[in-house]
């Protein structure tokens, strides 16, 4: 998996506030320039790099200083943000600087990557910047951001940056070594053990291991990582979860170190174009319940999913809108674009494909979702 990493010819690496302050308000300069090497050692090794961080809260809350005051509400956390931005690319700026580097600025509401056009606009001008040699700073547009509609956090942001540019591998970079063992005693109470060096993404011990956030500095924590290293791996990316704080830490990576914890996308297929956006950054909008033989067909045969299949339809989509494929428990295994909208859906489910031109008055295709717009989660 090491040498997999050593590999990368595109990486997308977040980089948590954690990492870059020295406590919940000061900035840590030397740390950030030394991240700012390492990043530059990165490309000059010929690695494509784009950066997601975080940090526009904190720095407003810094600039402010005494007026800053103790709140934690909504609207002052997104004018922290506003304050602060501008202040983390300035940071940015005048570190790149040093290494004669240009950074560009990009900020992502969720709903600019769950809509193709925009996302694909997003994409080709991640590719321009690319070709005009400037690193793409992303940081989620948290002055806009909705709570209904956010990307959870930037682990996520940065999980589907990976799929949006074809990175082969995320890093996420945070005050999280990495992923722990965890022995229960007696009593449930939790022993941290080694440091996981390598898992498949799937593996269910990590569900057993991971536990939320211990600084609070950040969003985060080891479950929003294992989140966005699940997220990565639908586009085949390899995640490794390493403490940016630590000297070298990206450099280390590069040279095939054991540092950190490497999440192995495993036997995730690989999907191309389309299925990459319905995977990572695609919203539903609507589910379709489907019974155990399509379930099987789709996950086991890579089928469509027909009329027939279906026992239930929830929302009102129109036609090729993106919806999610449960089974009768609920559990979701599969995103697709609805080849019918809602409504038809419900007329024609659980028929035979062969009725939809009786029942509908038309008919489109014989599946309900097609193989080629669907993706198993
Ligand atoms: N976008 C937030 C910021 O820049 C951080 C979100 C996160 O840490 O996940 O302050």
């Amino acid at each position: 998996m090491r040498e997999l990493v050593q590999q990368t010819e595109h990486v997308v690496i977040k980089i948590g506030s954690a990492v870059f302050l020295r406590d919940q308000l000061h900035v840590d300069r030397p740390a950030f320039a030394s991240l700012v090497e390492g990043i530059d050692d990165l490309i000059r090794r010929g690695w494509s790099v784009t950066l997601v961080s975080s940090g526009a809260v904190a720095m407003g809350r810094q600039w402010l200083g005494e007026a800053a005051g103790p709140g934690r509400e909504i609207p002052r956390l997104q004018a922290y943000a506003a304050l602060g931005q501008s202040r983390l690319m300035e940071m940015y700026e005048t570190e790149f600087s040093h290494y004669g580097r240009k950074v560009a600025q990009i900020l992502f509401s969720r709903g600019d990557l769950s809509e193709r056009p925009r996302y694909l606009n997003a994409r080709q001008t991640l590719a321009t910047l690319e070709e005009l040699g400037a690193v793409a700073v992303i940081n989620e547009n948290d002055t806009v951001a909705t709570e209904e509609l956010r990307f959870g956090d930037n682990d996520q942001l940065a999980a589907m940056t990976a799929g949006l540019v074809g990175a082969e591998t995320l890093i996420l970079l945070s005050d999280v070594a990495g992923l722990k063992e965890v022995e229960f005693g007696p009593a449930g109470e939790r022993r941290l053990g080694a440091t996981v060096e390598s898992i498949e993404v799937d593996d269910p011990r990590i569900d057993q291991w991971a536990g939320p956030s211990a600084t609070g500095v950040g969003t985060g924590g080891m479950i929003s990582k294992v989140r966005a290293a699940r997220i990565a791996a639908r586009s085949g990316a390899t995640t490794v979860i390493a403490p940016g704080k630590e000297r070298r830490v990206l450099q280390r990576i590069a040279d095939g170190e054991a540092v950190g914890t490497i999440f192995d996308p495993g036997n995730s297929p690989t999907v191309a174009g389309r299925k990459i956006w319905l995977g990572s950054s695609a919203l539903a909008t609507g589910k379709i319940t489907c019974d155990q033989g399509a379930r099987r067909a789709i996950r086991r045969q890579g089928a469509s999913l027909l009329p027939s299949g279906i026992t239930a339809v929830d929302g009102d989509f129109e036609e090729g809108a993106v919806v999610e494929l449960c089974d009768e428990k609920g559990q979701i295994f599969a995103r697709g674009l609805t080849v019918y909208g809602a409504q038809d859906l419900r007329a024609i489910a659980g028929h035979q494909s062969q009725k939809i031109e009786s029942i509908l008055g038309f008919k489109v295709l014989d599946a309900a979702v097609h193989r080629d717009n669907l993706i198993i989660l």
